[in-house]
């Protein structure tokens, strides 16, 4: 067991297990809420460091309305790359990519409203990648089916909160052949569901990453626009955040 491990709960105490990890608390495994002893997920964590030359001097954003953004610093900064929170839109000055983190995607569209960056995020997103996870992929997609703000920018629909409610949170190894493009690990991937959006369906030239064994979709891509229903910043795989980059250092 080392620090780079994070603790499990059961999904009753997922909010907890979120909480304390932002804390930077958590490091065994067992439910933290309960005790239950919970078993480690295949995690497939990465060996491989982002050496690759064209991934030299990234810098990545993280948008920092709302939501666990702190996560994904924490990420971008293991794998080597520049990154900054970005609140306003001179914060989006001369970077390569942003990431908009889980949260609540009425919130994050309000306070992008009251910060005046709901244009700027728009104009850098025809140019630069964008990834949204979770809220965040609600607020990058062009449809959430009922009136909120949206970037409006990718060719995708989603319902928000499909899974049902904070109970009904989950976790599910899934497999996702894009990730083989940047890792020679093939393990499953981990994704972690927390009152999760569906992505309904994908339009223009759009496509599907990974779905859920019933079909259900859960990630997508277009171009440079990335968008994941589920959490990697809230677990120790790299893979995902190492996969934007490079989308991001290709533009
Ligand atoms: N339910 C939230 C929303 O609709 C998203 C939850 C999350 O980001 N984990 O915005």
């Amino acid at each position: 067991m080392n620090s780079n491990q994070f603790a499990g709960y059961c999904s009753l105490h997922i909010e907890h297990w979120v909480s304390e990890i932002s804390q930077g608390k958590a490091q065994i495994w067992g439910c933290g809420g309960c005790e239950t002893p919970a078993t480690p997920p295949n995690l497939g964590t990465s060996t491989q460091s982002l050496k690759e030359p064209e991934h030299l001097n990234m810098n990545i954003g993280v948008l920092a309305l709302q939501g666990d953004f702190a996560e994904h610093i924490v990420i971008l900064k293991r794998i080597g790359v520049e990154t900054r929170e970005v609140r306003l839109p001179r914060h989006l000055d001369e970077l390569d990519g942003l990431i908009i983190p889980g949260g609540e995607s009425t919130t994050i569209g309000k306070l992008a409203i009251d910060f005046n960056i709901m244009e700027p995020l728009r104009t850098f997103g025809r140019e630069k990648a964008i990834w949204g996870t979770c809220a965040g992929a609600i607020f990058l997609s062009k449809d959430a089916r009922r009136e909120q703000p949206l970037l409006e920018l990718m060719d995708i629909s989603v319902e928000r909160n499909a899974f049902g409610r904070q109970v009904d949170s989950f976790e599910i190894e899934i497999d996702i052949p894009a990730l083989a493009t940047i890792s020679e690990n093939q393990a499953p991937y981990h994704a972690i569901f927390i009152r999760a959006p569906l992505i309904e369906s994908v339009f223009a030239d759009a496509e599907v990453l990974a779905a859920l064994p019933d079909g259900r979709i859960v990630a997508a891509r277009q171009g440079h626009w990335l968008a994941t229903a589920f959490h990697p910043e809230l677990t120790p795989d790299d893979r995902f955040h190492r996969y934007f980059i490079g989308m991001a250092a290709k533009k």
